[in-house]
């Protein structure tokens, strides 16, 4: 079960309030909660100041919070990888692509792959400028999210995290990295990609849950280097024709 975070006839509409999971692991580990579809109130109204910036988005009604467990790290510092703990997070992702994410986390979490947390993007507040809500802040905090209504951190174009296609995983161990001249920029600006760190990601650690679903890793692109993004490149659904980059 998930959740449209708008009514289909209106993207400002109701927003539904209850919560119910998608994917229960029965397990007899301890669960918590990092956030919960209480952190996405306030999203609408973001939304519309947003748009007035960039014009409608067209995949409003498209757009599903989805409940995502996964395993963290035990210390503050992100050194420590907690096995006996699982955590549980609200991302919000295309209605088209709800299977292949949980397929994805669902990987992860049997690899013990380590995720720093899960936060809905508009906890972090919109731009300075509102053309979007801040990734700066949600990179800087090592939060790993999915849809944000924005351009391309490289160019004006849309981002498919505007369409809910793409997700950026523990940024600070995984920054995306723009080498121009002899200038490399790095995002967050924090971050650093080093490979034997547990949370960052690698060919052998995260390919093998994309290829097969049609998503490609960010980490392979030439330029620029995204080592935190994954999205939906290929194969077709109702909405969209995937291509890759
Ligand atoms: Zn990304």
């Amino acid at each position: 079960m998930t959740h449209s975070l708008f009514h289909a006839a209106n993207c400002y509409g109701r927003f539904l309030a209850g919560m119910m999971l998608i994917n229960v692991v029965s397990t007899a580990n301890a669960q918590i909660a990092k956030s919960t579809l209480a952190d996405t109130i306030g999203f609408a109204k973001d939304l519309r100041w947003i748009e007035t910036k960039l014009g409608p988005l067209k995949a409003c009604d498209q757009l599903k919070a989805i409940e995502v467990q996964y395993y963290s790290f035990a210390d503050p510092a992100y050194t420590q990888v907690d096995t006996k703990t699982l955590y549980s997070g609200i991302l919000i992702v295309h209605a088209c692509v709800v299977a292949d994410v949980q397929a994805i986390f669902d990987g992860l979490r049997r690899d013990t792959f380590p995720i720093a947390k899960v936060i809905p993007i508009n906890r972090y507040g919109l731009n300075a400028d509102t053309t979007g809500w801040d990734d700066m802040a949600s990179m800087a905090d090592n939060n790993t999210s999915a849809f944000n209504y924005r351009s391309k951190s490289v160019s004006t174009d849309p981002s498919k995290h505007a369409m809910g296609l793409a997700i950026d995983f523990n940024p600070l161990f995984n920054p995306m990295m723009r080498r121009e001249g002899g200038n490399t920029t790095v995002l967050p600006a924090a971050g650093r990609y080093e490979k034997g760190r547990s949370g960052t990601l690698t060919h052998a650690n995260i390919l093998k849950h994309l290829e097969r679903r049609g998503w490609s890793w960010g980490g392979r692109w030439p330029k620029p280097q995204d080592y935190q993004h994954i999205e939906k490149s290929h194969g077709r659904c109702m909405h969209f024709d995937f291509k890759s980059k």
